[in-house]
């Protein structure tokens, strides 16, 4: 068993995929090839944004969002303590101040009090200029980005929306990739759409953004390539990614619809003592992980039982961005509840080449735990 199943998803997937990947052998367009722009049309069809500017990777992509956002060294980016420590990375790497917010414990995503709470605070207390708002949606769930995008607009701050985990994921009818200003993903092979290698993507509405993000990407470039318009980066997905992309959007629907049964199935068996996902109402998960934590039994015991059984496991995250050495100087208020979560929650396998002996070995092994 497999925490992520790469090889039975490139079983299924032949040999189209093999196909694809020789045509851009046969044509040699490494870079910036027809199947880029090709797969960035798809995916602007997919998430019905008007722009989808694909990248070297998700961390490039939140970094090139917050250089075309012009967000300025000492100035103040908000976001959550329980995410992948690139979430607050690139907030250094344009030289501003991460300061972090708490979560809601039954989402694991950012709580819009504690946002609004914050915001409140730095504004009386006059710290400096809050310049965007990232939010994530983690393990595959959209951040309650109806409540969240009012309060940035009553305060007039961009979003940004981190859907590296969340793509794929819903609000009634409004795909993840669409909640912010701007909207970044991953295309990590792990992730709920992944690629061979390293990939990223930006979605937005804005024009202005979205020419700002081509340039960025491009080392700057201006309206050809030797004019250098502004300080860029080297950040482009390559032609032969973009072709594995383009043949695992072909099944990716059904992937989602297999990883939510799954899901379901986690939830309606496991213990009642066991704290499984919650889904608002409305909210649809791509189920990039199905993370929960027991009310009883500790995470350790639990972990022990689920290695004698050879059933792998992932702690998402042991320790929340805001306590980690390389976040040393961040600001923010104290964050208890994504303290807390990080010392409970685990996550077990839900991808969709589970057969039914997996996860009838799963549900017994946890429930096992609870007697
Ligand atoms: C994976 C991930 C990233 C970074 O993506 P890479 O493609 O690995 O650079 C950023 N944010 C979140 C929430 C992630 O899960």
């Amino acid at each position: 068993m497999q925490l992520i199943d790469l090889k039975a998803q490139q079983n299924r997937l032949q040999p189209a995929l093999n196909k694809r990947i020789l045509s851009v052998l046969d044509q040699g367009n490494y870079i910036m090839g027809e199947e880029v722009f090709h797969l960035e049309s798809r995916l602007a069809d997919y998430v019905g944004t008007k722009h989808v500017i694909t990248c070297a990777n998700g961390t490039d992509a939140l970094h090139i969002s917050l250089m075309a956002l012009d967000v300025k060294a000492h100035d103040i980016v908000i976001t959550t303590a329980f995410s992948f420590f690139a979430t607050a990375e690139v907030i250094r790497l344009v030289n501003a101040t991460p300061y972090f917010v708490d979560i809601d414990e039954r989402t694991f995503n950012m709580c819009p009090t504690s946002l609004s709470n914050a915001i409140k605070h730095i504004v009386e207390s006059g710290q400096g200029k809050i310049s965007a708002v990232i939010s994530v949606d983690l393990f595959g769930l959209p951040a309650d980005h109806v409540a969240l995008q009012k309060i940035c607009h009553q305060y007039n701050i961009p979003l940004v929306e981190d859907a590296a985990q969340g793509f794929g994921g819903r609000i009634g009818d409004a795909r993840a990739g669409t909640f912010g200003e701007i909207a970044t993903t991953s295309f990590f092979p792990a992730k709920p759409l992944g690629c061979y290698g390293d990939g990223g993507a930006i979605f937005t509405d804005n024009d202005r953004i979205a020419e700002m993000c081509r340039s960025i990407r491009s080392h700057g470039m201006g309206n050809h390539k030797y004019e250098n318009v502004r300080i860029g980066m080297n950040s482009r997905l390559d032609t032969i990614q973009a072709a594995v992309l383009l043949e695992k959007l072909t099944i990716f629907d059904d992937e989602c619809l297999t990883r939510s049964e799954n899901a379901s199935l986690y939830s309606d068996n496991l213990d009642k003592s066991y704290v499984t996902p919650t889904l608002p109402d409305g909210f649809f998960s791509s189920w990039a992980q199905f993370t929960l934590w027991n009310r009883n039994v500790s995470r350790s015991e639990i972990t022990q039982a689920l290695q004698r059984k050879n059933i792998p496991f992932a702690i998402y995250y042991p320790v929340p961005i805001n306590e980690q050495k390389g976040m040393i100087g961040c600001r923010g208020h104290k964050t208890p509840t994504a303290h807390n979560m990080s010392k409970k929650v685990f996550s077990i396998p839900v991808h969709p080449y589970l057969t039914d002996d997996d996860k009838g070995l799963i549900i017994e092994t946890l429930n096992e735990c609870c007697r």
